[in-house]
């Protein structure tokens, strides 16, 4: 057994459920899992016939890493491109989209070891990865290959686009995929890579990029495909919702359904789905969300970046909502708004 003694923090802050704050903290690692936490005082002492490791955190504060629930770490390789600034999204994502058709193998890579190293280094051990495009022979497995390099808990997303602009969708029809393609990689991408245990280094989720870019026939498969590795294995599901007024009124012309009822009627409603974004679900959509334990990931950056408006977060946790934050990509970043939103990086409440 390996065991890490970190003792004397000026404040351990355990994000318990009675909210403890703990003066002159201390916290014992053995393995992978945190033992014991409480004053340095009472920390019990590893077996002193087993070499650990003590560090000093005087002057320091102690906190649990961030969990970060939403991104795209491939735009950290696309930031600050000049025509996409001061654009709202669709327009974004139309600038952007040839640029990342002409991601390789290796761009995924080395963008999943970026983004990681950056989250790392302001406090967040886990991540989550929204990646819906894998063009000129990209895979989810050059992610996971980069996040073992890196060293972090990294929840990849088989993301997929099927609706192109020759069938009415946003994107244009070099960066999707056949349905039949995306739903068996889906299939294989669970069996190698899934690992439900606790404190797994690699969980895969399915993660249809948005309304705007897959087909209904893809959102519902996709839930029974998750749904078909039974609650043992309990693969998640991750979408875009609700972000802009131009996909509510995309939903409600092509689907006839606003977006939190739109994913009610595929299926993806659940405490295994969680949707980025939800600014704009309005009450009835947000107790659904609070019934059905569906969850929300709170994007504040790239919405105020896009003018995307302002999630009713406050209405959210009133109602039960879990709600956690997510940093989102980084390609509609300037250079200084790069560097703020690496230092607020991301938490996860409840
Ligand atoms: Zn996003």
């Amino acid at each position: 057994m390996t065991a890490t003694l970190i003792e004397h923090a000026d404040v351990l802050i355990t994000m318990d459920v009675a909210r403890r704050e703990i003066k002159d903290g201390a916290l014992l690692i053995q393995d992978n899992a945190i033992a014991w936490v409480g004053p340095s005082a009472e920390i019990p002492r590893p077996d002193p016939s087993d070499p650990y490791t003590v560090i000093n955190a005087r002057g320091k504060i102690v906190l649990p890493g961030f969990v970060n629930t939403h991104h795209h770490f491939y735009q950290t390789l696309t930031r600050v491109i000049p025509a996409a600034q001061d654009v709202v999204l669709f327009d974004w994502l139309k600038t952007l989209y040839p640029i990342w058709a002409e991601l390789t193998p290796d761009d995924v890579f080395v963008s999943t070891q970026l983004a990681l190293t950056e989250l790392l280094l302001s406090g967040c051990t886990t991540s989550s990865d929204h990646h819906y495009l894998w063009p000129n022979g990209s895979r989810l497995d050059d992610q996971f290959a980069a996040a073992e390099t890196v060293g972090s808990r990294f929840h990849g997303a088989r993301g997929s686009m099927s609706l192109g602009e020759s069938k009415g969708g946003l994107p244009p029809d070099r960066v999707t995929d056949s349905e039949e393609n995306i739903l068996r990689d889906s299939r294989r991408v669970v069996e190698t890579y899934h690992d439900p245990r606790r404190f797994a280094m690699r969980r895969v989720l399915l993660a249809p990029c948005s309304p705007f870019s897959v087909t209904p026939d893809l959102m519902r498969e996709s839930v029974v495909l998750a749904r078909s590795f039974g609650q043992e294995m309990d693969v998640h599901l991750h979408t875009h919702l609700a972000e802009t007024r131009d996909e509510e009124a995309f939903c409600l012309e092509r689907f006839g359904y606003r977006p939190g009822d739109y994913a009610e009627q595929l299926g993806w409603v659940g405490k295994d789905v969680w949707h980025a974004h939800c600014v704009h679900l309005n009450q009835a959509e947000i107790d659904l969300f609070a019934r059905t334990k569906t969850g929300v990931a709170h994007c504040p950056t790239s919405n105020m970046r896009l003018a995307s408006g302002i999630a009713p977060v406050r209405s959210m946790r009133d109602a039960g909502v879990p709600v956690g934050l997510g940093v989102d990509g980084s390609a509609p970043m300037t250079a200084a708004t790069c560097s703020t939103k690496r230092a607020n990086a991301c938490c996860c409440s409840g």
